[in-house]
């Protein structure tokens, strides 16, 4: 049972959650799922249909979280569906070369234009693990800067002051990180161009790769000040390394070309996942193609896998990228809009002190009266008004991801029936928020 103040109603999941429990760690497979900074008991979900997820209890909620970004059109888009099934019928692994994946690579290179050359890859995580090792390779350099609050996955080297998970069980290190794989790791303040300055100056010809999140979710969302990421990529040419924009979660999501569409600073390497797959695992990493050229098996940089690449992924992909036009991007942007006003205004008339922080379509809330720039000012918030708004709204059909420290996602499907359900949820729950006590 669950153990925690919050009512206890859903006894589908709750079943589901002891025998997961049984047999996995934290009954999750990944961290945040389990509802941890939350309490209460994650909802399993059966089935997903336009902007709606149904539980195992058969409750239907608005999904504000989309997969953690991948399901931009929505669930069970017929397309994409169709798509996926006709990959299916044609067998599910070749472990060879096939042309989805050509198609897939050239969607991505017409996209995003200082995307050279691309390798698919089955997650995020390792998009960028590959991308900090080709760098690494390609400039005979060790060290790596990051920044406190972004999170690249959970690659040894970079779960140094990570974002996401890491943020919301406020692990400062997590165990089974060596000192020899964090060592190289060179973690600095987010928004701060001068600490960047002093680093290079601190270790002159030993900065393979500055690594940043284009615009960061994963400590809610904290978007760079103007001129930083020019001012990161100015430095990384100045001093010979190269400038990696992580764009697992706002590429092809933001803009048809990710952040990249929007800020137009051109990075030597950058990474992709979540939109790119269509829900399945796929992921990518490209830039220029004489860092690429570095990759085996044209150069001596390892690099490979199994399901890289597979065809129902890729199918999956391809066909989420073909129909994400500029009419697809207007009507997210439109229906994100519109829920961040609904937002602020049941936030405001209950006298929360709130800021809502947004990237295009990528928006999230932080119970605090300033403005958030770094992972500090992030954590700073009132987080336990964020709890009870969160168990408001999901007690009133509303699924929202369960952290404070996360991007809330919309989609094309959010329809005016959808909007409505989380305006008919959002005075309760800002009342809530309201009322909490720390
Ligand atoms: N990079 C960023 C910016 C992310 O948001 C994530 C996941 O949320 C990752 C990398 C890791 O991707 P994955 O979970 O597919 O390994």
């Amino acid at each position: 049972m669950s153990e925690t103040p919050y009512p206890y109603d859903a006894p589908a999941s709750q079943a589901l959650f002891d025998r997961a429990s049984a047999v996995t760690p934290g009954g999750v497979n990944s961290p945040v799922r389990a509802f941890r900074a939350v309490g209460g008991t994650p909802r399993f979900m059966v089935s997903g249909r336009g902007p709606y997820l149904t539980d195992a209890d058969g409750r239907e909620y608005v999904d504000l979280v989309c997969s953690w970004g991948p399901m931009i059109l929505g669930h069970s888009h017929p397309e994409v569906i169709a798509a996926v099934q006709e990959a299916v019928a044609r067998g599910t692994s070749f472990g060879t070369p096939g042309e989805g994946e050509v198609a897939l690579a050239e969607e991505i290179v017409a996209r995003v234009e200082p995307v050279e050359q691309v390798r698919l890859v089955s997650s995020g995580t390792e998009a960028t693990m590959s991308a900090i090792r080709l760098a690494r390779g390609f400039t005979g350099r060790s060290k790596v800067i990051k920044f406190a609050g972004c999170y690249h996955g959970h690659v040894d080297a970079l779960l140094a002051a990570a974002g996401s998970g890491v943020a919301t069980f406020a692990l400062p290190d997590t165990p089974g990180v060596t000192g020899a794989q964090a060592g190289d790791t060179i973690v600095l303040p987010y928004n701060d161009l001068e600490s960047v300055q002093e680093a290079f100056h601190r270790y002159p010809g030993e900065i393979a790769c500055v690594i940043t999140e284009a615009s960061p979710g994963n400590m809610g969302v904290v978007p760079p000040d103007p001129g930083f990421n020019q001012g990161l990529k100015d430095a990384c040419r100045k001093n010979g390394a190269l400038y990696i924009s992580d764009e697992v979660m706002t590429g092809f999501r933001t803009s048809r070309a990710g952040w990249y569409g929007i800020d137009g600073v051109q990075p030597d390497l950058m990474t992709f996942g979540k939109v790119m797959g269509g829900g399945f695992p796929a992921a990518a990493f490209g830039g220029r193609a004489d860092v690429m050229a570095h990759l085996a098996p044209a150069g001596p940089v390892y690099q490979a896998g199994t399901l890289s690449g597979n065809p129902v992924a890729t199918a999956a992909g391809l066909a989420q990228l073909r129909l994400l036009d500029d009419a697809a991007y207007d009507k997210v942007n439109a229906v994100s809009a519109q829920i961040q006003a609904l937002v602020t205004e049941a936030l405001s008339k209950e006298g929360v002190a709130h800021r809502l922080q947004t990237a295009s379509n990528m928006f999230s809330v932080f119970f605090t009266d300033r403005r958030v720039r770094t992972y500090e000012d992030a954590k700073r918030q009132d987080s336990y008004r964020f709890t009870a708004f969160f168990h408001s709204l999901l007690s009133n059909g509303v699924y929202l991801p369960p952290s404070s420290f996360e991007s809330w996602f919309v989609s094309t499907a959010h329809d005016e029936r959808a909007v409505q359900k989380i305006a008919d949820a959002l005075p309760a729950a800002a009342r809530a928020a309201a009322e909490a006590t720390a």
